[in-house]
């Protein structure tokens, strides 16, 4: 048996667990404050909807999805993304028929067979967020405000926010003969993929990380000169939109999606510096994704951030520290026969909303104040011979070492007013 988690997957250990717990508070906080409410959809879904959903010429459907037969020999995938699910629960439950605009979120897994490494892995999480039922491009705006609020609050203000428009399938019409036409001459020099996909899919090659196949079309027409008069004033509203509220972004030709649901608004935030996999969010509008999979023809736009990279980001850059302590309270027992006491106190003390543990290994007193200062705890409360005889606590401040007597009853108030002025 191999006591091995599998290649691409990892256990995030509790000293890890307090980061990312930091992390999702902040994110959902803040989309919360954007009026989005949380929906859970399930793991795996039928292998057809990311087939139609996620589309056949995208590398995640012709690669990376876990595919398999369950006993009744139906073909399931784990999710690879979260927003196929999403459209699919829309549809299903009619949600659409409601209030519009529907704003969800969500958090959990995703699954790709991908090559692992630094910031990719093959079980990654992200939260991503989905607006459907309108058109407007101050909802564009919004939802790249919201993913900027997000980083700004986890304190990663260097963020590179590269911005597109791909238009809509009629405008993206001609610009996909254009851009055909500058391929062919060059074909051979491009990756073998491309050489496949450019004629079925062109915008793919401008994506494509291979950096001959950039080298090889330099030069290409770009689809801003192609967008119709509705694209483009759908575009400027969106950056001017930005501008007004202070989000700096690139303009960035080369940021598209290749499938035909995929309209107008694109966009992919970078942080410089954490290495090769520095994208932490991506997005963009997928006015007929809805239609596609069967649904009405209702607009969506919505993002995805990868918990993965943020912490890579805020761990590489320093933001985030380590050492977050796990309890505020110890309570230290010098003596055997004072256990039952401690335990009560210490359920006394966790009820009034503190954080609070005690010994359990039968530690010296020396031992577990050692124990105490390593769990981060800021108060310990010494019970032995002379507290239990005369009728008081001692409460000891870890940080300045004050040590002070208190009463049973004095006790909740004592410690709430030390880490009140913490
Ligand atoms: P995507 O769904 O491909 O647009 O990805 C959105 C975000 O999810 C990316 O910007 C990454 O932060 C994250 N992400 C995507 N794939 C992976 C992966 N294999 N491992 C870790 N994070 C990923």
């Amino acid at each position: 048996m191999q006591v091995k988690a599998p290649r691409g997957t990892a256990d995030i250990l509790p000293v890890n667990t307090r980061k990312w717990q930091h992390i999702e508070r902040v994110i959902k906080e803040q989309i919360e404050f954007f009026g989005y409410q949380e929906v859970r959809t399930p793991i795996f879904e039928h292998t057809e909807l990311f087939l139609h959903g996620v589309g056949q010429g995208t590398d995640i459907v012709s690669k990376e999805m876990y595919t398999f037969n369950d006993r009744s020999e139906r073909s399931l995938t784990l999710r690879p993304e979260g927003t196929a699910s999403c459209v699919r629960a829309i549809i299903e439950h009619s949600v659409y028929g409601g209030v519009l605009p529907v704003k969800w979120y969500y958090t959990g897994a995703m699954f790709r067979y991908d090559r692992p490494q630094a910031g990719r892995y093959r079980q990654f999480h992200q939260v991503g967020v989905e607006a459907f039922g309108s058109n407007s491009p101050y909802l564009d705006a919004e939802i790249i405000i919201l993913m900027v609020e997000i980083l700004s609050a986890l304190g990663l203000q260097a963020y590179e926010l590269h911005l597109n428009s791909v238009g809509c399938p009629l405008c993206r019409q001609s610009y996909r003969q254009r851009l055909i036409e500058h391929i062919d001459p060059v074909k051979d020099k491009l990756c073998p993929d491309c050489q496949i996909r450019y004629l079925q899919n062109p915008l793919r090659v401008l994506d494509c990380k291979v950096v001959s196949c950039h080298e090889a079309i330099a030069g290409y027409p770009v689809i801003y000169d192609s967008l119709c008069p509705d694209c483009q004033e759908h575009y400027a509203r969106v950056r001017t939109a930005l501008e007004d509220n202070g989000v700096k972004y690139l303009h960035d030709d080369q940021l598209v999606r290749g499938l035909d649901y995929y309209t107008n608004t694109a966009f992919e935030i970078h942080i410089p510096g954490i290495g090769a996999q520095s994208a932490v969010g991506g997005g963009g509008r997928y006015n007929g994704l809805v239609q596609e999979l069967g649904g009405p023809n209702l607009p969506g736009i919505g993002f995805a951030l990868g918990m993965e990279r943020l912490l890579l980001a805020l761990d590489t850059l320093g933001i985030i520290g380590s050492t977050q302590s796990a309890i505020d309270v110890f309570i230290a027992v010098m003596n055997d026969q004072y256990e039952s006491p401690a335990l009560k106190i210490l359920n006394q003390i966790r009820r009034a909303g503190i954080r609070a543990d005690k010994d359990y290994t039968g530690r010296s007193g020396k031992a577990q104040m050692k124990y105490a200062d390593r769990v981060g705890a800021k108060l310990v409360i010494l019970i032995g011979d002379e507290e239990m005889a005369q009728g008081f606590l001692t409460l000891r401040n870890m940080q300045n070492k004050e040590q002070l007597r208190v009463t049973d009853e004095q006790l909740i108030k004592t410690i709430k007013q030390i880490m009140a002025t913490d």
